[in-house]
Order: structure tokens, then sequence, then C-alpha cells
């Protein structure tokens, strides 16, 4: 079963009050429509992601990512990016607008469990506010346990989905719309609160932010005939970190920082020294389930600042080619990195290149 994400970016959003479209607007760290990509991506349930949009949109490396220009109106978008893909033998689609950049990976999920048994399946929220509806000039009452507001993403089968929409010229605000107007039937799976759409400039301050910080220290004894590794890449040296992974101080210190941020104990509880399973491990194969955790919980990473204590290698040497590695490792820009060397008088252990420390403070911002 392979799956094809499609982002809508084409909208010209007029209540958002500016030049830049609001998909394209800065949004927490990046522009508003990467959010939705970046979760597609590390949901790992995509083949392809066709973003739509009538902006050029440049620095897209990931092959995976087209872009395609869109339509005047949302459906003919929709329309442009099924009829791209009608070849490539996906057998599910998901719809999304890029207007909401708040959804879940979680959500992407259970949308995706659920498409193994429907053609259709549509998240929708509830309401508290009494309801009423107006009909020839006339008010009336509406019961709110009724009503169903349906988000985006929503997903469905290819081929279900093309066959309806190829017919349709009028405009519609969602795809689900198709199918009930077709009298198709739709698996409807609850939404998410946070997965609102940002219409207005005052919808950016919606979500609520909270900060988090985590400190992390690490040290490991050096010696002879083993291979130096710091933050993910190998440095040249006399000796490498003993451990029962690769002693990579840096990224343990992180890990510890990142996991105290979280509230999650530390790293000796997650990769104890006594399971053969761990004996040598690579340090950014234990961060990487610590990098998931992240994504599906709502961290993201703000700033590393980390204290690299050694008499040698020069921190100086090799801080730009560790700041690069931890950036790949860690998918943050170079700029929330920062790395410090410090050296301890040729004090103890340290100072004799005996051993190497590392300490990091981690700050996290959590999405509520
Ligand atoms: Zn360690």
């Amino acid at each position: 079963m392979t799956n094809c994400f499609i982002l809508l970016a084409a909208g010209k959003g007029k209540r958002f009050k500016s030049n830049n479209p609001k998909q394209f607007t800065n949004y927490i760290n990046k522009p508003l429509f990467m959010h939705s990509v970046d979760k597609a991506i590390k949901s790992r349930l995509f083949k392809s992601i066709i973003i739509v949009s009538n902006i050029p949109i440049k620095n897209i490396r990931d092959k995976s990512i087209k872009v395609i220009k869109g339509g005047r109106e949302r459906y003919q978008s929709s329309q442009k990016a099924l009829n791209f893909i009608k070849n490539k033998k996906f057998s599910n689609v998901f719809i999304h607008d890029a207007a909401r950049p708040n959804f879940s990976i979680k959500l992407l999920k259970r949308l995706n469990t659920n498409l193994k048994k429907n053609k259709a399946v549509v998240p929708y929220v509830t309401t508290d506010n009494s309801t009423k509806y107006k009909i020839e000039n006339k008010i009336k009452n509406l019961k709110r346990e009724n009503l169903l507001f349906t988000q985006t993403p929503q997903c469905f089968n290819f081929k279900a989905l093309f066959n309806l929409s190829k017919l349709n010229n009028t405009k519609i605000s969602d795809e689900a719309t198709l199918f009930l107007d077709n009298k198709k039937k739709i698996k409807f799976i609850k939404g998410e609160e946070n997965n609102f759409k940002i219409t207005t400039k005052s919808d950016l301050e919606k979500i609520n932010i909270q900060n988090f910080y985590g400190i992390g220290f690490d040290i490991h004894r050096l010696i002879k005939n083993k291979i130096l590794y710091l933050g993910g890449m190998k440095v040249p040296f006399h000796s490498g970190l003993k451990g029962h992974s690769d002693g990579d101080v840096i990224i343990h210190a992180i890990i510890d920082g990142l996991l105290g941020a979280m509230r999650k104990k530390d790293i000796g509880t997650l990769f104890p020294s006594n399971k053969k399973i761990f004996k040598n491990i690579r340090s950014p194969n234990m961060l990487s389930p610590i990098l998931k955790k992240m994504d599906e919980e709502g961290y993201f990473i703000n700033n590393l600042d980390i204290n690299l204590i050694c008499e040698r290698p020069k921190v100086s040497k090799y801080r730009k080619k560790i700041v690069n590695s931890l950036s790949n490792l860690l998918n943050v820009n170079k700029d929330q990195i920062n790395l410090k060397g410090k050296t301890v008088e040729k004090l103890g252990l340290i100072g004799k290149e005996e051993a190497i420390a590392c300490e990091v403070i981690v700050s996290l911002k959590h999405y509520v």
C-alpha cells in the first residue's frame, strides 16, 4: 500500500492581510507550510509529497517532494495534484491544507490505520458553543451534539477520490464534501483541537508554547586503539573514548539534556550498560529514538549550548564540523547550536588527556 501526501498551499489567504501568503509566513522557526511537510516526512507513511503552490519554492532537496503549480480555487489545486499523480500507482492519497500546521504525527497514523478498512477517513472536532442557524432570514436552534467540524488531513482511496474529483466543477472547502454529495461512505474519526486553521494573524499566537530546559553531563576515559567520536563524527586523536558504546560524550550529554527537558529520566535507564544489545552502539543510533519521542510529543529544539571540556583536541579546529554534524543529526539549524571549548589548566585526568567531559544545556519548546 503506497501513500501520497498532497499539501495545498496555493491559497491567497485574503483575511491574513499580508503580502506574503500565510502559508509562507514564518511560524515557529520555519515557513508555516514546512511544518506539514516535515511531519509527513517524519511519519514515514508517504512515498511522495506533492506541494501545490502558486509561489516558487526553493531549497527543497528531498527527492520525494515535488512542487506543482496550483489552480485559482482550492478544488482546482486539488484536481491538478490528483491529475499529476494519476499514473503513479498510489493506493491512497492524503490531502491537507497548509494553513493547518499543528496536527500531530499521531493523527496521521490514526488516519492511515482507519484507511485499511475504509475508502475515506476524515477527522472532525465538535463545538461547545450553543448553535443556531439561519434559513430564509429565520434563525433556528441547532443541536450542537449533531455538529461535525471537519479538518484536514483527510485521506482517501486514490481511485475513489480521483473519480469523484474529476467530475466536480464547483467550489468545495474539502474533499469530504465530494464523498457526502455523492452519498459515499466516510469514516469520521476524532480530530485535534490544536489542528485549527490559521486564518488571521492573531491565529499565529493561538497555540500555547511552553519552554523546558534540560542539563546533561558526561565524561569518558581516553584509551589507546579506539577511534575518537565527538558529536557523531570521527576526530583524529591519539586515543578514543572508552565506553559500552562509542563513548561520544557530546551526544550522550545532549541525550541527557533532551531527556531532562522532557522529564523522561536519563540515558542509563534507556540504554542500560549491562544489556548486550547496546554493546558498541554508535551514539547517533541512541539519539534517534529520543528524537522520535520528541516529534511524537510535540517538542522542538530551541537551542543547545555545549561545553566540551578537554585539553586537546582543540575545539576551535573542529567546531564547524562538529556543529555541522550535530545540525544534521538533530535536524536543527546550525545557528541553534553553540559549541564552546574549555581546558582545565592541565589539572586532573582531563588535564593529562586521559578523559574528556562534556556538559550541555538544551532548551525545548513544547506546543500544547
Ligand atoms: Zn557516555
